[in-house]
């Protein structure tokens, strides 16, 4: 099974076992503050009672026989060997036939041999997160380049599968070849994924929720036209040389909206509420991005996962990303492969007064006419049962 793509899953929860704790505390971690909701928890993390009850009920909760569990953060390795351990135990003992697979998205900072071993023994895909080359790495992510280099050299001496999820920010986002052939000549990394920074603050200082007006972006978030110009570019370079060799989750998305099959991504795909996120304490809520009060769905100690997530609440939160488009979405020829993107992003109001638009719309509105030719090409091969790597014939 290939489980590079762990969110073409039908239904999964992100766990975070170690709560929001990190021992980094990158600039614009959209986690950390998490933890003001648990402050009367000194411990913070996970408990094995409920270790046990989280892997039971994740496991009844799936409707295919393949499960893929997602262990995130802060950053799980806080939590030490022995917990991972005893969920894979846990994950046998409860399995009843169904095929088990493990992804866990770090730091980098704390790999060790122990920890590389580990990984490969129990074939788990490791998502490492790296902005890119040192100079734009280590001005958010707490100089923690050489350690993340070290962690990845690791993996790639025990061969861990692993793929690199980078964030987009104001400053990275004006070199984009620059950064894409890091990715792939330095690290020869094969599979990744990246992610615009759009953030936004209150007043007090927390992060203001998708879907609500108001709050002031950060300045680490990219423009609209940044991300734009930053994707086509990268795309350039891809469509040219890579295609078949490099995997970037966004184009791969792109693809398959255009043949009209599930994307894979979440933040393209017509509807939301199949990736809900799980606290510490068994606070189970509709979306990683989503992790505020009034997206709680309830707590795994009192509700199953399968009741909560096919749940009412679940449900509208999943079908809003579809009925609270506005009109210039409703009427967009980009909206097969847009979908409106991730509702966390969508706060502008649109040509018609309607709220809801998404801030990086120019930027996706640029990105997809700069790539509709060529997306036409693939999608075509793919019918045809061609290979899509065929586009590098025909592109100067
Ligand atoms: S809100 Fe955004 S991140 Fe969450 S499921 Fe929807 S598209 Fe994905
Ligand atoms: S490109 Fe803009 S208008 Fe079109 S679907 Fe996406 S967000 Fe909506």
């Amino acid at each position: 099974m290939d489980i590079a793509n762990p969110f073409a899953r039908p239904l999964y929860v992100m766990l975070k076992p170690a709560g929001a704790q990190c021992n980094l505390s990158c600039r614009y971690c959209y986690y950390l503050e998490k933890s003001k909701y648990y402050s009367d928890n000194s411990l913070d993390v996970m408990p094995d009672a409920l270790l046990e009850q989280f892997v039971r009920q994740y496991i009844e909760a799936q409707t295919t026989p393949e499960v893929l569990f997602t262990w995130h953060g802060g950053e799980p390795l806080l939590r030490p060997l022995s917990f991972y351990q005893k969920a894979l135990l846990l994950q046998r003992q409860n399995a009843k036939g169904r095929h088990i697979d493990n992804c866990i998205q770090t730091n980098g900072t704390l790999l060790n041999d122990e920890w590389c071993r580990f990984f490969k023994e129990n074939n788990f895909l490791v998502g490492v997160s790296i902005d890119g080359p040192q100079h734009f790495h280590d001005i958010y992510r707490c100089k923690s380049f050489e350690k993340v280099m070290r962690g990845i050299e690791l993996l790639n001496k025990y061969d861990v599968q692993w793929n690199a999820m980078a964030v987009v920010n104001n400053l990275n986002v004006g070199h984009p070849v620059e950064f894409y052939r890091f990715f792939r000549d330095t690290l020869n990394c094969r599979f990744l994924q990246f992610t615009p920074i759009v953030e936004r603050y209150d007043a007090s200082g927390m992060l203001v929720a998708g879907l609500r007006d108001g709050g002031k972006l950060t300045a680490t978030s990219v423009t609209a036209e940044q991300w734009g110009r930053f994707l086509c570019e990268i795309f350039d370079e891809w469509v040219r040389n890579d295609v078949g060799e490099m995997f970037v989750q966004l184009f791969d998305a792109t693809l398959a909206n255009w043949c009209g099959v599930p994307p894979g991504i979440c933040s393209l795909a017509p509807v939301c509420g199949h990736s809900a996120a799980m606290e510490h304490n068994g606070d189970l809520y509709s979306c990683d991005h989503f992790v505020f009060p009034e997206y709680k769905l309830g707590n795994i100690q009192n509700e199953t996962i399968t009741s909560m997530m096919y749940g009412e609440q679940q449900r509208t939160f999943g079908q809003a990303k579809r009925t609270a488009l506005p009109r210039q979405c409703k009427e967009c020829q980009y909206l097969f492969a847009c979908n409106g993107e991730c509702p966390k992003n969508r706060f502008l109001t649109d040509e018609y007064g309607d709220f809801g638009l998404n801030y990086l719309c120019s930027g996706y509105l640029r990105y997809f006419r700069h790539v509709a030719s060529a997306m036409d090409f693939m999608a075509d091969e793919w019918r045809e049962g061609r290979e899509a790597a065929n586009i590098m014939h025909s592109v100067l």
